[in-house]
């Protein structure tokens, strides 16, 4: 079917877990027409994989407990981490009332909610990127939106009567329509994606501080290991040279994460750079949009909400949905409220896991840090 021209009732930017969750929770409750598009294709690298164990209460309500179930994700005993002190500390799940958290395969997780929102009736456009907003004669209600086939380049418009946001971090509808975000840290990320051909990887979540940033470690479905350095910009100029030497060489500043990666034998090494974004968008909701996940509040990954945050703000999109079709906007819950609160929350444990770390208290990296979180 083309999406040419096309009408729809809600257009949904962003088809990662937020935007996904956002289109299937809006149609277990509604008969609508629905759009998600995302520039991507299905089966491009994704980042982020560690989820705690609550997350399982947000994928039963979208009603994908069971293809969860059997993605083949790896359960997570709990954290190993080198932080605020130069031996190992351990944090497992034994005691949560949910179990452990989980690793996930994020391509195959995404594509599980892609399923699942198409069989509840949602179209996707892959390969597909919002360009930016059209302004509607005055007596016209929605937005018309411009947007361009990543492969062949041709440009098409549709038209919406509600567009949710869930372009991550970027923000990039509600920033075409001029909101800001307040942007209260930027690092980043440099990630290795490793096929491990021999050795037994640890189960746990590696975690370590070091003057210059903090590494982690965790190994993936498939016998695959994602070891990640964030730092900022300035620490990082040895990506100008050989990435894999610089990563390689960085890591030796590590007690524990290096000794670990020692006794695997590492294969095929992909290295990404992703930008990490602290920050709130100014204006969260209007009466025909609302940006959720990533797009209306972006965390350090240190914290590791994300997906869960994506997820819930995807179910919790459904309520104002809900009010906006059914025409009662009027009981349309705050949705903005219960984002700059958790947003509030989430500087706070941020502020205290970097508190915990004072061996370095003359660096740039951890001076920074407390400055950002305050
Ligand atoms: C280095 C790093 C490590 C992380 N580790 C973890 C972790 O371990 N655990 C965790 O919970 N979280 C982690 N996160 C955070 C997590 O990845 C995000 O919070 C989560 O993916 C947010 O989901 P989202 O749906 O809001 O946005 P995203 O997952 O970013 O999805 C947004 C989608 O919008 C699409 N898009 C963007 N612009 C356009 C456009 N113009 N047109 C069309 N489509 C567009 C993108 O292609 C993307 O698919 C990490 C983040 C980073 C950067």
């Amino acid at each position: 079917m083309t999406t040419k021209e096309k009408n729809y009732d809600l257009v949904v930017v962003g088809g990662g877990p937020a935007g996904l969750a956002s289109a299937i929770s809006t149609l277990q409750k509604l008969k609508l027409s629905v759009l998600v598009i995302d520039g991507k294709q299905t089966n491009s690298e994704r980042i982020g994989e560690s989820c705690p164990p609550e997350t399982i209460l947000l994928l039963k309500q979208l009603g994908v407990e069971t293809s969860f179930y059997q993605g083949g994700h790896t359960p997570c005993p709990g954290y190993a981490s080198v932080w605020g002190r130069s031996d190992v500390g351990y944090n497992d799940f034994i005691v949560s009332p949910l179990g452990h958290s989980w690793c996930l395969n994020r391509k195959q997780f995404d594509l599980m909610l892609a399923n699942r929102a198409c069989q509840q009736g949602a179209e996707i456009a892959w390969n597909t990127r919002f360009l930016g907003t059209e302004p509607l004669s005055n007596d016209d209600e929605g937005h018309v939106l411009n947007l361009e086939n990543t492969h062949d380049k041709s440009r098409y418009k549709v038209k919406a009567r509600f567009v949710v946001d869930a372009s991550g971090a970027r923000a990039r509808f509600a920033r075409a329509l001029g909101v800001g975000k307040k942007i209260d840290d930027r690092l980043f990320a440099v990630v290795r994606f490793s096929e491990i051909a021999a050795g037994q990887a640890s189960k746990q979540v590696q975690l370590e501080a070091t003057p210059d940033g903090w590494w982690y470690s965790t190994l993936l479905p498939a016998q695959r290991l994602v070891t990640m350095f964030v730092s900022e910009k300035e620490q990082l100029s040895w990506l100008q040279g050989d990435k894999k030497k610089g990563f390689e060489a960085a890591l030796q500043s590590t007690t524990f994460i290096a000794r670990h990666a020692e006794q695997l034998l590492l294969q095929n090494d992909q290295f990404y750079i992703w930008p990490i974004y602290s920050g709130l968008l100014a204006n969260i909701e209007g009466s025909d949009w609302m940006a959720i996940g990533d797009a209306a509040s972006s965390y350090d990954p240190i914290v590791a909400q994300g997906i869960y945050k994506g997820l819930s703000d995807g179910i919790l999109s459904s309520q104002t949905l809900l009010a906006f079709f059914t025409g009662q906007s009027e009981c349309r819950a705050s949705f903005s409220e219960n984002v700059i609160k958790r947003y509030q929350f989430y500087k706070k444990s941020r502020q205290q896991l970097y508190i915990q770390e004072s061996r370095w208290a003359n660096h740039s990296f951890w001076q920074q840090r407390l400055m950002t979180s305050a």
